[in-house]
């Protein structure tokens, strides 16, 4: 075992680890539209909807590498984007193309491994049968190779045999690399880091551990997991877990997520639903064509608002019959997103911090053909 001082009991042994590669598209959007423009490689490009003056309220939703060199970043205000860079070429979105791109992608990768769980539109775990770490690098380096050669796109993979630390890593071996953590060296791998790179822990959480002198994931090693669980419930348990290298499975990567969800938190709160809609829109888009590339219909759609003041307020819809399609996502994702501003609206009002949307009840399009007519709502004002 490593030689991390904080590292707890093993784990009991449970067969030979499984490697697992967490491939994620480098700048995913840009890199589409640079195959039709390579006279725009190398220089900064942002796909988004460009601004048209100072009251522009679009954002930013990829921006190349060159672009991010002058602090660019994907759901940046576009206004704020092109002071920062005003000699970026701007592309606006054509999110039919990268789904096409994508299923592009996600059948190359299955060509490669035995089982692939996409995640989202330009991230998937990768599952080769392979049971070194060796074997495991060398199955992403022909990805990798794979994926530019084939299809002209970059990609960042992190291996390991968790999920969650080869998302880790795949983090950290942004752009174009790849990053092996074995089992023995999780602990010594996250001590360093800081806590926000634990995928799931946001802003709060992350003020929450600062406040209680925690900065590093190694800061969590020392820690009792009750000593989380009082304020984090299960995810407290499983962050000591990470920090001590052992981390816990929660998410079952065999299946793949049953729900699935896209967040945009605005720069500054928004306090127009002018300003929220379009962003409700581009989630609703983002999560359609990632559903529809994996042949999934879903049975449910839900919206939830993180005021500024970080409460948390969703909404939600059960579909008497599953559907497929940006529209009837689109429609109502806006429907629930809408009643939730105009129910804040008569109390008062309070500007919008986070925007989610999410897919529930993801079902295989096979198992069960539903007509519009069957589309009946049923509205769940719950509060989270
Ligand atoms: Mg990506």
């Amino acid at each position: 075992m490593g030689s991390a001082p904080f590292l707890g009991e093993p784990p009991p042994p449970r067969g030979p680890p499984r490697w697992l590669l967490y491939v994620d598209l480098d700048a995913f959007y840009v890199a589409c539209e640079l195959r039709d423009r390579p006279g725009l490689v190398g220089r900064p490009v942002i796909v988004g909807p460009p601004p048209t003056g100072p009251a522009s309220r679009g954002v930013v939703l990829s921006a190349s590498y060159e672009a991010r060199a002058f602090g660019v970043h994907s759901a940046q205000p576009a206004v704020a984007a092109q002071r920062l860079c005003p000699d970026a070429t701007w592309i606006p979105p054509d999110f039919a193309k990268y789904g096409r791109i994508a299923e592009a992608a996600l059948a190359l990768l299955r060509r490669h491994a035995p089982r692939v769980v996409p995640y989202s539109i330009d991230e998937a775990v990768v599952l080769p049968d392979v049971h070194s770490a060796d074997s495991a690098r060398a199955a992403a380096e022909a990805i990798q190779r794979a994926l530019h050669d084939e299809l002209g796109l970059g990609a960042s993979v992190g291996v390991a045999t968790s999920r969650l630390v080869a998302k880790m890593a795949s983090d950290r071996a942004k752009p174009g690399k790849i990053v092996v953590v074995a089992p023995e060296a999780v602990a010594a791998f996250v001590a360093p880091l800081p806590v926000r790179a634990v995928p799931g822990v946001g802003p709060r959480t992350e003020e929450l551990l600062h406040d209680r002198g925690l900065e590093t994931v190694g800061d969590l090693a020392r820690l009792r997991p009750s000593d989380l669980v009082r304020t984090l419930g299960g995810f407290g348990r499983e962050l000591v877990a990470l920090a001590r290298g052992t981390p816990s499975e929660a998410i079952g990567e065999e299946t793949g997520p049953r729900s699935r969800s896209a967040d945009h938190t605005f720069e500054r709160d928004a306090d127009a639903w002018e300003a929220i809609a379009p962003v409700v829109e581009g989630l609703a888009e983002e999560l359609a064509s990632s559903v529809a590339r994996e042949r999934l219909r879903f049975g449910g759609v839900g919206v939830a608002f993180r005021w500024g003041d970080f409460e948390r307020t969703q909404r939600s819809r059960t579909l008497a019959a599953a559907r497929e399609g940006p529209a009837a996502l689109r429609e109502t994702a806006l429907y629930l997103a809408r009643q939730l501003w105009q129910a804040e609206e008569g109390a008062g009002g309070r500007p919008v911090r986070t925007v989610s949307v999410r897919v529930e009840r993801l079902a295989d399009r096979t198992q069960h053909q539903a007509s519009l007519e069957e589309f009946e709502p049923r509205r769940s004002p719950s509060v989270k």
